[in-house]
């Protein structure tokens, strides 16, 4: 299908973005890698008369990282460079892991973190880690500036909170203590390039007796939105990782899913899959809390 005509806007700085974005809030939309909305828009989903672009908008591409600040992520940052960028590598490795084996390498190259965020599917692949390290955005509109933890982002398939009028600026992830792990781990049914049947995220920090003190697991294409598991992670904390106690957890994960039936996967596959790869996220990131993995 041919795309639609509409006027192709690319501001120079925020202040001019903001306007634009106020002055087309009925029929505008921004672009940022696109790979989401040109597909859309290609299917006529949309009525969109005025496309607006931040990609010439400065300093919206920045990944930055410090001990005492955390790691803040533009909306312009490219899946690609995230992937690669070595103090996500090294403190958000499951953010890494999903940045780097979602979708195809083009689409890495043009996609961003902060369009996966918005599009909002339940599938979202940078959503669990970001909910398990407890991310929160930065949304910006003329006149102020709001963070909202990704906890309260989502609100249905394809929705969040975000106002017509407002543009998100950065996604800030607050530092790992020292003694702290995580990963991400998905499955697609067909391939690795296919949107995740199943996605599980786990953080965890220990103490100095290896207890862990704090337990943070999220899930992916397993209910309306992605999700966080707080009945898991108050069954971790406070406790040794035994075997017995991370099946425990990663049951009380399957109790946090909601699942369908679609094209990927049936809800009971879904189910089982949210077992298993609980159990192995949680594994990974007492190991790698330990120290005992990179
Ligand atoms: C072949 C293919 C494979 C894919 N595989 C996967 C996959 O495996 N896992 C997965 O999770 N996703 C996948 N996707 C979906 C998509 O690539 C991602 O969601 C991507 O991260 C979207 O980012 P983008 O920059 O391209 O967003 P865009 O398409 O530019 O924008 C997405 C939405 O966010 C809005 N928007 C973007 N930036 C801003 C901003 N700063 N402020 C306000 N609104 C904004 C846009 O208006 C639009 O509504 C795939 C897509 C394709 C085409």
């Amino acid at each position: 299908m041919a795309t639609p005509r509409f006027t192709f806007h690319q501001p120079q700085n925020l202040e001019q973005a903001l306007d634009m974005v106020g002055m087309y809030r009925t029929n505008g939309k921004i672009l940022a890698g696109g790979t989401d909305l040109v597909p859309k828009l290609r299917a006529g989903l949309m009525d969109v008369h005025h496309v607006i672009s931040l990609n010439r908008v400065p300093g919206l591409n920045r990944i930055t990282y410090q001990d005492d600040d955390g790691l803040v992520i533009g909306s312009g940052a490219r899946l690609a460079d995230v992937a690669v960028h070595p103090d996500v590598r090294k403190n958000y490795p499951g953010l890494a892991h999903a940045c780097s084996v979602m979708a195809t390498t083009q689409i890495r190259n043009m996609a961003t973190v902060a369009g996966n965020i918005i599009n909002s599917a339940p599938s979202a692949d940078t959503a669990a880690p970001l909910l398990a390290y407890e991310a929160a955005v930065i949304l910006v509109e003329r006149g102020g500036r709001r963070h909202v933890p990704l906890t309260e982002f989502f609100t249905g398939p394809g929705m969040n909170i975000m106002e017509p009028m407002e543009i998100l600026e950065a996604i800030r992830v607050p530092s790992p203590p020292k003694q702290s792990g995580s990963a991400y781990l998905r499955l697609s049914a067909r391939s690795k390039v296919d949107i995740a049947a199943v996605g599980v995220a786990g953080f965890l920090a220990l103490d100095m007796q290896g207890a862990i003190i704090k337990a943070r697991l999220a899930l992916s294409a397993v209910a309306p939105t992605p999700v966080r598991c707080p009945e898991a992670e108050a069954m971790l904390a406070g406790q040794m990782p035994e075997p017995e106690l991370l099946k425990r957890a990663a049951a009380a994960c399957v109790r946090a899913c909601r699942p369908i039936d679609d094209v990927r996967a049936t809800a009971s596959y879904r189910r089982k899959m949210v077992q298993v790869l609980a159990q192995r996220v949680i594994q990974q990131s007492f190991e790698m809390a330990k120290g005992g993995a990179a």
